[in-house]
């Protein structure tokens, strides 16, 4: 494990660029915690925060009125993402969402195609009047908007892929389309990541590709939603996790070593762009910042505070 002196000497923390996924809230208590940890991570100056899209339009409001309050509020100045799917609409549902959220103010999108409502694995069927890929709905996107558009990416490729050739392909036309970014599926293993890269330049592809990094909150469930979305889980992620099951204190700070060694190993290989999926908690996310020397509200002035000891 890297020790903090390795992370501050290592890692240079001007160049780092970091953005946080929320999902849209069910109830007025989610929406609180929501709103708490998009106030308590507003000081590591995110270059945005995006949130979620739930497929066939299920979460339109709730995503479009968090999307509101954050260009609203006088409480964080961050720029929003909405996502977007076009799974289970028409093309013309789709531009009326696009319209509405850019009425909002939004200025960026993260363009999916989305999962069947039937389930993850099941066979996606494209709505006969809608978009029947990502690319597909970039392109549309697109033609009516000048918005940045986000994408997705999978360094253990997409369940469905039959093989990477397949998956580069879809990323290779998302970006012909108009996609300036992608933002990967979340992964344990940096190899996979740093090899899916290499692949992707190889494949002609040069935006961004910004690692997922998803913090540990509940063991089971990550293991649960890795095995439906292709993520392998190491063993040596199995075994820090083993026997702490009534260990909630330490689940936590081992939870946020992981997540900060991922990062700093991929900010050691050259990559300065992270995207966090936040699962609307700040308390893991808040930590792997703070390691990484982004918090915009402390005292900057190292020497001063150890003259001050
Ligand atoms: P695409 O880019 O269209 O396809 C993904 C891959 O599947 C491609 O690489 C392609 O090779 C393969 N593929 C697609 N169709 C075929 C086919 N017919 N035959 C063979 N291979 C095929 N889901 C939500 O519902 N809401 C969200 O807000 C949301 N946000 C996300 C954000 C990120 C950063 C990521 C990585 C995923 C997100 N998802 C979200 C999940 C996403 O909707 C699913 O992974 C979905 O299954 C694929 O959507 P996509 O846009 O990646 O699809």
């Amino acid at each position: 494990m890297a020790s903090p002196h390795h992370i501050e000497s290592s890692v240079n923390n001007d160049n780092i660029k970091v953005s946080f996924e929320f999902f849209p809230p069910k109830n007025g208590k989610m929406e609180e915690q929501l709103w708490e940890s998009v106030v308590k991570l507003a000081p590591f100056n995110p270059e945005y925060v995006s949130v979620t899209y739930g497929a066939g339009g299920s979460t339109k409001e709730p995503t479009l009125n968090t999307i509101k309050r954050i260009i609203d509020s006088n409480e964080v100045d961050i720029n929003p993402a909405a996502h977007l799917t076009c799974v289970e609409a028409s093309k013309e549902e789709v531009h009326n969402v696009v319209q509405e959220f850019r009425d909002a103010g939004v200025k960026h999108f993260v363009a999916l195609r989305g999962d069947p409502s039937s389930g993850i694995g099941t066979k996606y069927q494209p709505h006969p009047d809608g978009y029947e890929n990502a690319a597909a709905l970039v392109r549309g996107l697109r033609d009516i908007s000048d918005c940045e558009i986000s994408v997705s990416a999978y360094p253990e490729k997409h369940p469905e892929s039959p093989d990477f050739m397949t998956d580069l392909d879809m990323l290779k036309r998302k970006v012909d389309n108009g996609a300036t970014r992608a933002i990967t599926q979340f992964f344990f293993n940096n190899d996979d990541f740093e090899r899916y890269v290499e692949r992707a330049r190889k494949a002609g592809i040069y935006i961004p590709i910004v690692p997922g990094i998803l913090p540990i909150h509940n063991f089971t469930q990550v293991q649960k939603f890795a095995a439906m979305c292709g993520t392998s889980i190491p063993d040596w992620l199995v075994r820090r996790f083993d026997g702490l099951e009534d260990e909630p204190e330490v689940r936590s700070m081992v939870a946020s070593a992981i997540a900060t060694e991922q990062v700093v190993d991929l900010a050691n290989r050259g990559f300065e762009e992270f995207h966090f999926y936040t699962m609307n908690r700040a308390r893991l996310v808040f930590a792997v910042c703070q390691m990484l020397g982004l918090n915009q509200n402390g005292n900057s002035n190292g020497d001063e505070n150890r003259n001050a000891a």
